[in-house]
């Protein structure tokens, strides 16, 4: 069996569905089960939303909803599926439950991150509900399956992490007997429940974690992430239009990729993946035919074409902690990273000297409380708006220069922190976010503009 994910822009609309609905249809000999997103821009609507509710704005609350569901009808109406039975109940629940849980936020003045999770998850279980019941119009045996009876994840609301022996038990259960009848299940991405039977999701763009998580549960032969770019390109298009397709990479590229900022992938897409050796597909859902990256295990490795991506990670803040009594001491940089972890800050790049060390940083929710701690014994010197750039490729393990190389295109743009990482596959640097499009540019320019190897690059 395979897993297919479709991103918000692949479900966005009627004809976007449709598109989908005939990519499934070419893969219904590999017994597919689906995974989805909420439809563009509804999971943004849908935190403003919550947020309306929040400051007792009841006005837009209302408006909100109603466009939101509007939205969804109108979809419905084009695809000419308002008549499903199952359809018409899960669209009177997520009415009902929309409602319920905005008043809920409204009445308590605040949102909590349940409350948060409960009301977002919302864009998921519609968007689901309407491929399914299309699917069923289409000659598919179409089955909404809540990704809650599935995904079990811990309890951090927002930014969830599934567990795997708890999921397998309700895999087995509620979704390996649907995809024995060669039904297709269709679940909600970036959704999951915890233990405790509450709605959990697994942070922005998890609905990609969610699928190979899936994947791993069913063993599937491989993973399949369908999203608006012809796959994974060497940067940003968005910053660099001129970017290439990367035909091949391997797992610890892309999941390097993924964790430093390249939006294509939720940062743990690749772990269930890498886990169990399943290769996973980015593909473009506007040209199904194409056939977009593949990741596998050993990706392909070139020693002429050393770098293949360029990733970035925007407001980033920079700590750093200098202290005399760090000299020659020990336990000091220990004591350090205990506080990042008793606040539950992960920390992204480290560099540290004699008598300091420099960390970055991107989640400033306990900034206050870290700082606090960190001042008892040294003193403490933030920097904003700064931003990581990483460059990613197996061959820079073995290739002399490369930092030259890097850094000489940089001219005069401060450069505030460097990393190679452990793993040598990957070098990164903490630069002003105002120089962010002007580096990646020159960099881009610098490794991508020359011939491409053809076995790597699609050119
Ligand atoms: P989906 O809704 O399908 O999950 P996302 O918007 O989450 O899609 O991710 C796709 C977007 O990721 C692309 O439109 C592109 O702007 C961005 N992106 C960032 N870095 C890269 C990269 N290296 N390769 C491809 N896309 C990238
Ligand atoms: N809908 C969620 C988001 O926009 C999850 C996803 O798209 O993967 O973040
Ligand atoms: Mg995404």
């Amino acid at each position: 069996m395979i897993v297919m994910k479709f991103g918000g822009t692949s479900v966005q609309d009627a004809s976007a569905i449709r598109r989908v609905c005939s990519i499934i249809k070419s893969r219904l000999d590999r017994n597919p089960a689906v995974v989805v997103s909420a439809m563009g821009k509804i999971t943004d609507e849908l935190l403003a939303l919550a947020e309306a509710a929040a400051k007792k704005d009841r006005q837009k609350m209302l408006q909100s909803i109603s466009a939101i569901f509007q939205r969804h009808e109108n979809v419905i109406a084009d695809l000419n599926i308002a008549n499903d039975p199952e359809l018409e109940q899960a669209l009177e629940k997520a009415q009902n439950d929309l409602t319920t849980i905005a008043e809920k936020i409204f009445h308590a003045g605040q949102l909590t991150p349940h409350l948060s999770d409960q009301l977002v998850s919302m864009g998921e279980f519609l968007s689901a509900n309407i491929l399914a019941a299309y699917l069923r119009t289409q000659n598919i045996n179409g089955a909404f399956v809540d990704a809650r009876d599935v995904i079990v994840t811990d309890s951090q609301f927002g930014k969830a992490l599934p567990l795997f022996a708890e999921s397998q038990e309700r895999a087995k259960a509620n979704l390996e007997p649907i995809l024995r009848q060669k039904a297709v299940p269709v679940l909600q991405g970036f959704v999951g429940m915890d233990t405790y039977g509450r709605t959990t999701t697994l942070g922005r763009g998890g609905s990609d974690y969610s699928a190979t998580f899936i994947g791993s549960l069913l063993k599937a032969e491989e993973v399949e992430i369908w999203s608006d770019v012809d796959g994974i390109l060497t940067a940003d298009p968005t910053l660099v239009p001129e970017a290439k397709r990367i035909r091949f990479m391997s797992f610890q590229e892309a999941a390097e990729l993924a964790y430093f900022g390249a939006k294509v992938l939720h940062p743990n897409t690749l772990l269930p993946a890498i886990e169990r050796g399943i290769p996973v597909y980015v593909l473009n859902s506007t040209r199904p035919d194409d056939s977009g990256t593949l990741i596998t295990y050993n990706g392909i490795k070139s020693r002429q074409y050393i770098v293949k991506s360029i990733a970035y990670k925007e407001d980033i803040t920079i700590i750093t902690v200098t202290s005399t009594r760090m000299l020659m001491a020990h336990g000091f940089l220990a004591t350090i990273f205990d506080i990042f972890d008793r606040y539950q800050t992960p920390v992204d790049l480290v560099s540290t000297s004699e008598v300091s060390v420099s960390m970055t940083i991107d989640q400033t929710g306990k900034l206050k409380d870290i700082c606090r701690e960190l001042d008892r014994f040294s003193q403490v010197d933030v920097e904003h708006e700064k931003a990581i750039v990483c460059l990613v490729g197996e061959g820079m393990k073995n290739t002399p220069g490369m930092a030259t190389r890097i850094f000489s295109v940089l001219g005069d743009v401060p450069i505030h922190l460097i990393s190679q990482g452990a793993s040598e596959i990957n070098i990164s640097f903490v630069i002003d976010q105002k120089r962010l499009k002007e580096v990646v540019t020159s960099l881009h320019n610098k490794f991508f503009s020359g011939e491409l190897d053809p076995n790597i690059f699609a050119v």
